[in-house]
């Protein structure tokens, strides 16, 4: 079985982040959890949740961190997240977020976040030629439209050129992601937990990219940790222990794989 895997894919609008997660999750056969999806799905429900989160953004709000983390933790409750793993895609947006995602995996914790680099006049190139589905958010481009004139190819809603995706109101989004997230992605570095891969060129390339960087993360690092929650295992503690350099012959440690693996990795 392909083993799971706890993941964050961070970049800004217009890194290809969904399409990657969607690869991702296919890739290691885990659930790929878009906050944006789950918030509209919820306002349209009319959930408690959507509607508390609709109120923010009627007034132009940020949506609060613990609004958006209680959503969070009730999909992570499920079971083929506590089984498989995740990939997480536009959450956590602040450290605050990042650490009550921290709180919600304990006793497993995050494999990886993965920053996805772009050069914003690719962003804005590409962002120029987006077209998107109103009603389901299908993301199309100039260059690959749907299927029938500007008809939603998954739900037949209208296709079309967001008023947002103008230059200013892009140039005006990057930034505020830049402000946003530079302190998140320090603070994922200081945990030796991310990693940072283009994303210029074809999905498939940049997908490539990524799945090397993650497995190598992983032989580095001695592997995913255990499935969420099961019993007698616990990666709790493991947080500042992901160097590939733990002695050889060291002495037993609690926190350690209850395996009798050898001398560590590559050995
Ligand atoms: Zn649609």
């Amino acid at each position: 079985m392909i083993p799971g895997g706890r993941l964050v894919v961070l970049g800004k609008q217009g890194a290809g982040k969904g399409t990657q997660c969607v690869r991702l999750s296919h890739h290691y056969v885990i659930p790929h959890i878009s906050t944006g999806d789950m918030l509209r799905g919820e306002t349209k429900a009319g959930t408690a949740l959507g509607v508390e989160a609709q109120s923010y953004m009627d007034t132009g709000e940020l949506i609060p961190d613990e609004v958006v983390l209680k959503m969070v933790a009730q999909r992570l409750d499920q079971d083929d997240t506590r089984t498989r793993g995740f990939v997480l895609d536009g959450f956590p947006r602040t450290v605050a977020q990042a650490e009550g995602l921290d709180d919600l995996l304990v006793p497993a914790s995050l494999d990886l976040a993965i920053n996805i680099v772009v050069p914003t006049p690719l962003v804005l190139r590409r962002l120029a030629s987006r077209r998107v589905c109103e009603d389901c958010a299908a993301i199309y481009s100039t260059a690959a439209p749907p299927r029938i004139a500007w008809i939603c190819d998954a739900c037949g809603g209208e296709v079309i050129h967001r008023e947002d995706d103008t230059e200013a109101a892009i140039h005006r989004r990057l930034d505020l992601y830049e402000q946003q997230t530079q302190p998140l992605i320090a603070w994922y570095r200081r945990a030796h937990k991310l990693v940072s891969v283009s994303g210029v060129g074809s999905p498939e390339t940049v997908s490539d990219r990524l799945i090397r960087a993650i497995d190598d993360h992983r032989a580095a690092t001695g592997g995913f940790s255990a499935p969420l929650r099961t019993s007698g295992m616990t990666s709790a503690g493991r947080a500042g222990a992901t160097s590939a350099s733990a002695g050889i012959g060291s002495g037993p440690d609690p926190a350690a794989e209850p395996s009798g693996r050898p001398g560590g990795a590559g050995s």
